[in-house]
């Protein structure tokens, strides 16, 4: 009898490792999970990305204080010329576009980052039908709205792309977030099953939801972007930093593409963002707790 139930725990507590860890595992993460060590491929993580040191005030506006859990931030999907046309995004509902939204976004105490550093280039992807939505998500907005901080830490990366690469930039592809167009991208693929793994519901959020985040790539001196080997938003495990070792030795990445991926990383990480191993073009300002205790989420 004691072998028997000897037996049984040890199962229930195999099973119980087996569910922690495939969760762990699939999970799709937009910012280091709390007391986690830092994430480091190239070099260890240099946390200058206390959003408690941004000396401004905090983003008040209307919007309340969102509860955010562990989640994934963007529509980590292909652009729409590989998105299967069978997919129900065509009965996808009309998006109202947030009215004068670079405004907004000012109001509440961003900083438009190009202000900071005119270098910097912008090619927010949501402001034109040029996504996986198929439709513009943000009206009249042209510009990199974040925290100020967040704008620092921008110019800074930049600055250290220069002194390794004169003629390169760093290309803004995605930037403040209100909470309103997460809620959109998540009606875009909730009955997706393929798709919805890769946004996360409104009600976790991201730290693209306080202007803690960014998307980026780096762009050539004709303004080209580097091959990173997916594209943006591309939906899959080709363009997740966790497994570029593996497709690079099954030659579904080239070498070429992994050096881009680590130039771009080790460049954000020198000016104190987080990467994370789900999307190679996500970067985080500082951690979820630290944006939650100082800022408020943008609705
Ligand atoms: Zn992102």
């Amino acid at each position: 009898m004691r072998l028997y139930l000897s037996i049984t725990l040890l199962l229930l507590n195999l099973m119980a490792w087996a569910y922690i860890l495939y969760h762990s595992l699939s999970t799709e993460t937009d910012y280091a999970p709390r007391n986690a060590p830092a994430t480091s491929i190239e070099q260890p993580y240099s946390d200058k990305s206390e959003c408690s040191t941004v000396n401004s005030p905090p983003i008040m506006g209307n919007a309340t204080k969102t509860n955010l859990v562990h989640s994934k931030d963007t529509a980590n999907v292909a652009p729409k010329t590989t998105v299967s046309t069978d997919l129900p995004l065509k009965s996808r509902e009309k998006i109202i576009p947030i009215p004068n939204l670079a405004q907004y976004l000012a109001g509440l105490g961003l900083h438009n980052a190009q202000a900071t550093d005119s270098s910097l280039r912008v090619d927010l992807r949501y402001a034109t039908p040029d996504n996986f939505v198929g439709q513009t998500l943000y009206a009249d907005l042209s510009a990199c709205y974040v925290l100020p901080r967040t704008a620092q830490m921008l110019a800074a990366a930049q600055k250290k792309l220069h002194a390794q690469h004169p003629n390169y930039n760093i290309l803004l592809l995605d930037c403040a977030r209100p909470r309103r167009v997460q809620q959109q991208l998540w009606n875009a693929v909730k009955h997706l099953p393929n798709m919805r793994r890769y946004v996360a519901p409104p009600q976790y959020g991201s730290l693209h939801n306080f202007g803690a985040a960014i998307d980026v790539t780096i762009v050539d001196a004709q303004g080209q972007a580097l091959d990173m080997g997916t594209p943006y938003d591309y939906m899959g495990e080709l363009a997740q930093p966790r497994h570029q070792q593996r497709f690079l030795k099954s030659g579904q990445l080239t070498q070429d593409q992994v050096n881009n991926r680590l130039l771009l990383r080790r460049i954000m990480r020198e000016a104190g963002f987080k990467a994370i191993e789900s999307e190679w073009w996500h970067f985080n300002a500082c951690t979820i707790n630290q944006a939650k205790q100082k800022y408020r989420a943008i609705e």
